[in-house]
């Protein structure tokens, strides 16, 4: 990049210390080249002239060709206006001012022709427009600007403080002026012919003054691939360079544990995925390189066989593992789990929480520390410092959402050769999404369920359909069933949340009284020993309901649970109503799970529910999910750089993202230094982009 796009954006003509320290504090455009940069957000079609006959049912923004030939200004009761009377050669319309009157007054031109434009309102059949932008038609004819009038983001105290969209128009027009010359080109030729790109110059011109829409497309499609394409030139460099330069412990042995495990103890026949996945993390294990695996697979799609084996691995090689899980419920859970899964082993595994005692906790600190515990279960405990470890050979993370990066990257700290890291989630994260969030890492997924699983029934049913729900419910606790009944999230400012809860535990304890019925409750306020004492209640089929809030949300495994009722589930989000389900439908019978509802439901709302009883793949569910909310909105992005995209959208560029990934690798396998001539444009220009760093540090 030439050294004029590093000039500071007050020296640009029409700009200025006062406009130049505005355009610094609102949009964050400090140069030259973060002007360029500025794309617009949507374009007004101005390649068509109206006449005045013509508005009737044209209620958008219009413009218009004639002349003003009268001016006045008219008293009212809150203050003057300014009208004028515009007429063409079909009719005549008023243009209308509330402020401004003087300049406007004085810069208004009778009887010469000119170009008016805005939104138009009737009034008595008599059209006029508010505050219309105004230009002479023969400047209006030679200006840069563009049939397709881009518009710009803005900020309110912009627009207050005099820079209008107008003004950042003329400002680029200026600045294409004395910078075009400069724009070089940075994708290498041969992918400009092969895809037909427009050149990085023409496409810069015509994302600011595109002169059809076609001219438009075409630039979009160029800068949203280049714009994608560099991001995956980055993950997938990151990927490389992180499995050179970031040493391992290589577990070259397969031994006893993992040997025997497999072939005496193994509770069940693994799935096809299972086996595959597990194959991937070995590979990846076996290398002097640290795994960095992020594994997907749908809820009861059989991860913590996964884990365990991946865990037995680290053991045969003479290392520690630890898992850790996003709550106490789920820390337990597990460690119930894996114990079982150990208890034919020689194995040591522990579980460290919040609430684990002083003494126990000192024995577990020990025990890390001089390698006698082999394996250890917990939560944010872990974490801390105390916590050290003999020799951490593999670090499991369940669902990696609630874990910020920093604390992640804690663990790797805790030994000078870092852990192998298995990041694993049952959320299933759309495939684009995915490569643009986890990039860098490698994924795998488990996309089979293991056999003999009955699909969840799933039906949307209104609150006046409750006594039908009532009677079903009865029936399936009738055949010795359990029934999980779940409210929206307790947040401690949503008092309300609270009194929902509770008075649909009322309401439920009336409907299914002792001694025929118990009901177990759940909820965030609930200390962790009463949690886990009504859990293990329900687990161990004391109780028939479980009345919740969503703390039951991940993970929690009880199989005799076969019905899943979600009260408001128009306030769930579509990956937290599957989350919900995915707590039933874990034993041999068939589940059931119930959407309520009010009859009120925006059509999001309805979508989700459909989509919900139309399908159990949560891949699907992903996909649609992301279609209604955007990356924005799901769980992860916040900290990535998906919501720092100039002008791609991984939602709706969808196809744009995986060809720029299809290159990205292609290109990073024949030449990854980009050390070939040919590359000599786009290396400088990653080097640039990596120097800014503003988009890559997501990931520690
Ligand atoms: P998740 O991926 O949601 O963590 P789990 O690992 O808890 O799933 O497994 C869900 C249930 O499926 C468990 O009861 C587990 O024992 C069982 N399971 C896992 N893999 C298989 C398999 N290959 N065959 C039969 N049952 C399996
Ligand atoms: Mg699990």
């Amino acid at each position: 990049m030439s050294n004029l796009l590093q000039t500071p954006i007050e020296y640009l003509k029409g700009v200025g210390p006062n406009r130049g320290e505005l355009l610094r504090k609102e949009l964050g455009i400090h140069k030259y080249e973060d002007l360029i940069q500025l794309y617009p957000n949507r374009y007004i079609d101005r390649t068509r002239y109206y006449k005045i006959n013509e508005l009737q049912n044209n209620p958008a923004e219009v413009q218009l060709i004639g002349k003003i030939i009268n001016i006045k200004t008219v008293e009212q009761k809150r203050g003057k206006r300014l009208v004028a009377t515009f007429t063409d050669e079909t009719g005549q319309m008023e243009l209308v001012w509330f402020q401004g009157h003087k300049w406007i007054r004085e810069s208004l031109k009778l009887n010469v022709p000119i170009v008016i434009f805005g939104r138009c309102t009737s009034f008595n059949g008599f059209f006029n427009m508010a505050h219309p932008e105004i230009e002479l038609l023969n400047e209006h004819e030679q200006s840069l600007r563009s049939a397709m009038q881009p518009v710009y983001p803005s900020t309110e105290t912009l627009t207050n403080r005099g820079i209008s969209n107008r003004v950042v128009n003329k400002l680029m027009q200026q600045l294409f002026q004395e910078t075009q010359d400069l724009f070089s080109e940075t994708l290498p030729h041969y992918l400009i012919d092969e895809l037909k790109l427009i050149s990085k110059k023409a496409a810069l011109f015509n994302i600011h003054f595109p002169k059809s829409p076609d001219a438009l497309a075409k630039a979009q499609f160029r800068l949203k691939f280049e714009e994608l394409f560099f991001i995956q030139l980055q993950l997938i460099t990151k990927n490389l360079i992180r499995k050179q330069k970031i040493k391992g412990h290589p577990f070259t042995i397969v031994g006893d544990y993992f040997n025997t495990f497999f072939q005496n103890h193994l509770p069940f026949k693994l799935t096809n995925a299972q086996k595959r996945v597990l194959k991937e993390i070995r590979n990846d294990m076996g290398n002097p390189a640290q795994m960095n695996r992020l594994l997907q697979g749908d809820v009861g799609s059989g991860k913590t066989i996964v884990a365990f084996m991946s865990m037995l691995l680290a053991l045969d090689n003479g290392f520690q593992s630890c898992l850790m899980a996003p709550t106490e419920i789920l820390a337990n859970q597990h460690f119930l789990g894996l114990s079982e899964l150990a208890k034919s082993l020689d194995i040591n595994i522990k579980i460290l929480t919040g609430s684990t005692k002083t003494s126990e906790r000192k024995i577990i600190h020990e025990g890390l520390e001089n390698g006698s515990l082999h394996i250890i279960i917990g939560t944010h405990a872990l974490l801390e410092d105390k916590v050290k470890f003999k020799n951490l050979g593999l670090a499991i993370i369940d669902e990696q959402h609630r874990f910020g990066v920093e604390q992640r990257s804690k663990l790797w700290k805790k030994n000078e050769i870092p852990p192998h890291v298995l990041v694993m989630t049952a959320t299933p994260i759309p495939r684009t999404l995915a490569m643009s969030l986890y990039g860098d890492l490698d994924i795998s997924v488990i996309d089979e369920l293991p056999p003999g699983r009955k699909p969840i029934q799933t039906v949307h049913r209104f609150d006046s359909d409750r006594l039908k729900v009532w009677k079903f419910i009865r029936d399936e606790i009738a055949k010795g069933r359990q029934i999980y009944i779940v409210y929206p999230l307790i947040q401690e400012s949503e008092k309300m949340d609270f009194k929902d809860l509770m008075d649909g535990y009322e309401s439920i304890s009336r409907d299914f009284p002792l001694p025929q019925y118990a009901i177990s409750i759940l909820h965030g306020k609930m200390k962790p020993a009463d949690k886990d004492a009504e859990m293990k209640r329900f687990a161990e089929g004391k109780t028939n309901i479980m009345v919740a809030t969503t703390v039951i949300e991940v993970g929690v495994n009880i199989p005799n649970a076969s019905v899943m009722i979600i009260e408001s589930a128009e306030r769930f989000g579509l990956s937290q109503l599957h989350q919900l389900r995915g707590r039933v439908g874990r034993g041999a019978e068939q589940s059931y799970c119930i959407l309520m509802t009010s009859h009120k439901l925006s059509s999001d709302s309805k979508t989700r529910m459909e989509t919900m009883c139309r399908t159990n793949d949560g891949f699907e569910i992903a996909e649609v999910d992301l279609k209604l909310r955007g990356p924005g909105d799901l769980m992860g992005t916040q900290q990535s750089g998906v919501l720092n995209l100039r002008i791609a959208d991984i939602v709706r560029d969808k196809d744009i993202l995986l060809l720029a990934r299809h290159h990205a690798v292609k290109l990073l396998k024949e030449d990854a230094p980009m050390q070939k001539p040919e590359h000599a444009a786009l290396r400088l220009a990653f080097i640039e982009l990596t120097k800014k760093k503003n988009i890559w540090n997501y990931i520690s």
